[in-house]
């Protein structure tokens, strides 16, 4: 401890001031306190208000030193005045500049639904060619026709038998059906990719991946959009601090977020729909079941030109004819080992269509690793129990690992668990000259600093989730973390240090 350390309550509050908010005293050359035989008293005298100087100030002072700096223009330095912060902004104006005069240049600036799914077609059309030419390449034959397993080791596919030692079930999923009277009035997301042009308004339905992303861009599209979620509050597997600053940047943007809805009937209702809901008061948890004090149900209900379910995908089973073979399901899906075997010898099953996570990249793991392992080398598996993921909403939601909630309860007491967050905008939204939010979290082993999981929501974060995982995979440290030197001026840096 320095002698400072130990000093004055009074020193400790004029430190923490400096620290705080450094004032700007101009010494007029040749004068100052020359002469008057008094000098200034400091612990730290720092020449240059630069990233460093400051950085020196800031950290001496807040460990109760009295500091003095010295910087003879703008303080920031060549950071903020001359580099990186005015450097990144501008990057974001070009950056964005060519973006947008591409992609907006056939509406006039205007974000319009019928000019973007042109385009987002003739990516899928691209991608149909790429596919099938690879396929072609690799001397696989396609067949186009429904599948039926007919016996272990035995396929048809329309009027032709087909047979194989190995079986592999990789069918997918589909948007559950909304299980109410009228729900068949509902879109699906698979529709909204056929629509020509958005409707004026919509109520979506659950609050989950699609339910957050069809909201957020759809509204930026310039749909009205209301949201009836059955939960107290938006992606339920996700942390609670990330999802509440989701749910207050949703809410800025014009969202509408009915929470503790449970959806009782869909109408059409002149040209649009009505979709009625009871609604239980919040932190009920739904338990009066939407009642009022007198116990009778309470129903609301909002129109809107359509209405959105989203409330799970289910797997593709009708017509596998795997029932009648006895292979084993859940309710989510075919039940496979660590192997991807279902219980019928000879057929495995992978992705969507187990009850596995739906997530794109883990289904073509599992199917290259099943694969190699049938049929070539046994390749190295990868980690399916770090699996990172993102929401595609705006902010985005980039994670890995434990949320708050799901290490408190493996670790059995809170104390056992730390977290850091760091709430701030963004230097791409300040000059986008919005306060969108951006957050940052944390949590760790509070012993040994091991880092369970990082949330964070903004544009960047599904970047940063990806990369990170490696670090999660790897046992990485939050002191780790502190002492990884920052890329500057980014998002990611709120991270480290
Ligand atoms: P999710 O499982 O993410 O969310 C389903 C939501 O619907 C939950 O809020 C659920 O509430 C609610 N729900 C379920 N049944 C009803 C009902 N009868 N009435 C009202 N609400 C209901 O499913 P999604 O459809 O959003 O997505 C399916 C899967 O697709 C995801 O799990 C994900 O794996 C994958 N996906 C991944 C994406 C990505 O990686 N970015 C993007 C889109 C999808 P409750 O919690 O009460 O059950």
């Amino acid at each position: 401890m320095t002698k400072r350390q130990a000093g004055s309550d009074n020193e400790r509050k004029r430190a923490s001031k400096v620290s705080a908010e450094p004032r700007m005293e101009r010494v007029p050359r040749g004068r100052g306190n020359a002469g008057t035989g008094r000098a200034r008293q400091a612990d730290f005298v720092v020449i240059g208000g630069g990233s460093a100087g400051v950085a020196a100030a800031m950290r001496a002072a807040s460990h109760g030193a009295s500091v003095i700096l010295v910087e003879r223009e703008q303080i920031g330095g060549t950071c903020v005045n001359r580099g990186c912060i005015p450097k990144k902004m501008l990057h974001y104006g070009a950056t964005w500049a060519a973006i947008l005069s591409g992609c907006l240049s056939h509406t006039g600036g205007r974000e319009d639904w019928s000019d973007a799914i042109v385009r987002v077609k003739a990516e899928m059309a691209r991608l149909h060619a790429s596919y099938t030419q690879r396929l072609q390449e690799a001397g696989v034959l396609v067949l186009r026709g429904e599948a039926t397993v007919t016996a272990p080791g035995e396929v048809r596919v329309g009027g032709e038998t087909l047979q194989a030692r190995r079986i592999l079930i990789a069918t997918g999923s589909q948007p559950a059906p909304l299980p109410v009277p009228g729900g068949e009035l509902a879109s699906t997301s698979d529709d909204v990719f056929e629509w020509n042009g958005v409707p004026a308004s919509l109520v979506v339905i659950g609050g989950g991946y699609i339910a957050v992303e069809m909201a957020s861009i759809l509204s930026r599209y310039g749909v009205k959009v209301d949201m009836l979620v059955r939960e107290s509050r938006l992606l339920e597997n996700f942390d609670a601090d990330i999802a509440q600053a989701l749910a207050e940047a949703l809410t800025a943007k014009g969202v509408r977020l009915h929470l503790n809805t449970d959806v009782t009937v869909l109408d059409q209702a002149n040209g649009a729909i009505e979709v009625c809901y009871r609604q239980a008061e919040a932190g009920s948890e739904g338990g009066n079941g939407g009642k009022d004090a007198k116990g009778k149900e309470r129903t609301h209900s909002v129109r809107a030109q359509a209405a959105l379910a989203a409330i799970g995908r289910e797997p593709n089973l009708d017509g596998l004819g795997l029932e009648a073979l006895g292979v084993a399901h859940g309710q989510r899906g075919l039940r496979v080992d660590r192997q991807f075997r279902t219980s019928v010898r000879g057929i495995h099953a992978i992705g969507d269509v187990t009850e596995g996570p739906q997530l794109t990249p883990v289904a073509t793991a599992q199917g290259r690793w099943l694969a190699d392992r049938l049929f070539g080398r046994r390749g190295e598996r990868a980690d399916f129990d770090v699996i990172p993921t993102a929401v595609f909403c705006e902010p985005a939601i980039g994670c890995v690992g434990l949320t708050e909630a799901a290490a408190i309860e493996a670790a059995g007491k809170p104390e056992r668990i730390g977290t850091r967050i760091k709430r701030f905008v963004s230097l791409e939204n300040r000059f986008a000259g919005n306060t969108m939010p951006s957050v940052m979290k944390v949590v760790y082993n509070a012993r040994s600093g091991r880092v369970l999981g990082v949330h964070l929501l903004d544009n960047a974060a599904p970047e940063i989730a990806q990369s990170i995982a490696v670090a999660l995979r790897l046992g990485v440290r939050l002191s780790h973390l502190e002492t990884t030197m920052q890329l500057h001026p980014t998002v990611a840096e709120e991270l480290f240090g």
